[in-house]
């Protein structure tokens, strides 16, 4: 029940069959995170660092956003904590770049091809979440990758803005994991990075090439469909040492959190409401399927 749920809420969250799995958050303001810390998080698993620039006239200065960071994540201090990299396009635009109209905004450049793009604003992030992860365990995640480039170019200025800063331990790099060509391919630029993170929303967006804004769609957009978790497993069985979270709003269902952890998924962020919920319905799953335990279909 909820109200089970939210007693326990503060405890961790330990499968039937004895796996610890990681529940964090994940947030824009700093309201969130505080929310999320009540509700029993154990760090923040997506940092959506777009809230930082929605509201600007100017890019800011990576002072400026080091400063927004640790006012967003303060009620995290001392947890790990994931920082996306700005997931914009011509659908999210910003007053500073120069959008160029494209019919189709999903399918162009946004996430990680837009910082390839506008590599001043790719560095700034960096120097700034270099800067945090003084103060912070940071987990550096990438947006929108689909070619094991995409991972290149973001690892290639990491590292050297470490060196110029002579920062020996660079953060952790992540991957999202949104598109079908990016789970498909994991293995291309496994060797790049320390963690996956599905973002489900848009994995389902682009594999039933349904718009996850549009209503007349909506019986295409099926993020538990048996495709979604395949694509999961597939991911999992081309890179199975490598530590797999979830943070796309599949995370959030309760009912189906053994199947997510029946693919090797480790770690769930979902919105800081949710915790409760999901930390209980982990604690009725087995990550592995055995005889007497037969999957569940939905
Ligand atoms: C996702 O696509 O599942 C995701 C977590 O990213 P966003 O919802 O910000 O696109
Ligand atoms: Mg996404």
């Amino acid at each position: 029940s909820l109200g089970r749920a939210q007693a326990h809420a503060m405890e961790p969250a330990i499968t039937r069959d004895g796996v610890s799995i990681a529940v964090l958050a994940n947030v824009g303001f700093c309201q969130d995170t505080e929310n999320a810390m009540r509700n029993g998080a154990e760090g923040v698993g997506l940092y959506r660092l777009e809230q930082a620039y929605l509201g600007r006239l100017e890019p800011p200065s990576a002072e400026a956003l080091l400063a927004d960071m640790r006012q967003t994540l303060a009620a995290a201090k001392g947890y790990s904590v994931v920082v996306r990299l700005l997931d914009v396009g011509a659908d999210k635009p910003l007053p500073f770049i120069e959008f160029a109209s494209e019919s189709n905004p999903a399918l162009g450049c946004r996430g990680v091809r837009i910082l390839k793009e506008y590599l001043e604003l790719l560095k700034t992030q960096l120097r700034a979440i270099l800067a945090l992860s003084q103060e912070y365990d940071v987990r550096l995640l990438i947006p929108m990758v689909t070619l094991a480039e995409d991972v290149m170019v973001v690892k290639k200025h990491l590292l050297a803005l470490c060196g110029e800063l002579n920062i020996t331990t660079p953060p952790q790099l992540g991957a999202m994991i949104e598109t079908p060509a990016a789970a498909l391919s994991a293995r291309q630029f496994a060797g790049d990075v320390d963690f996956l993170s599905f973002g489900t929303n848009d994995l389902t967006q682009y594999a039933f090439a349904a718009d996850r804004e549009n209503a007349a769609v909506e019986p295409y957009f099926n993020d538990a469909d048996a495709v979604i978790f395949r694509l999961m497993q597939l991911t999992h069985d081309d890179v199975p040492e490598m530590p797999l979270s979830l943070c796309g709003e599949l995370a959030g269902r309760p009912e189906q959190v053994a199947r997510v952890l029946q693919c090797g998924i480790r770690t769930l962020s979902v919105a800081g409401p949710l915790i409760p919920a999901v930390k209980e319905a982990i604690r009725h799953s087995n990550c592995l399927v055995s005889a007497v335990t037969k999957p569940q279909r939905s």
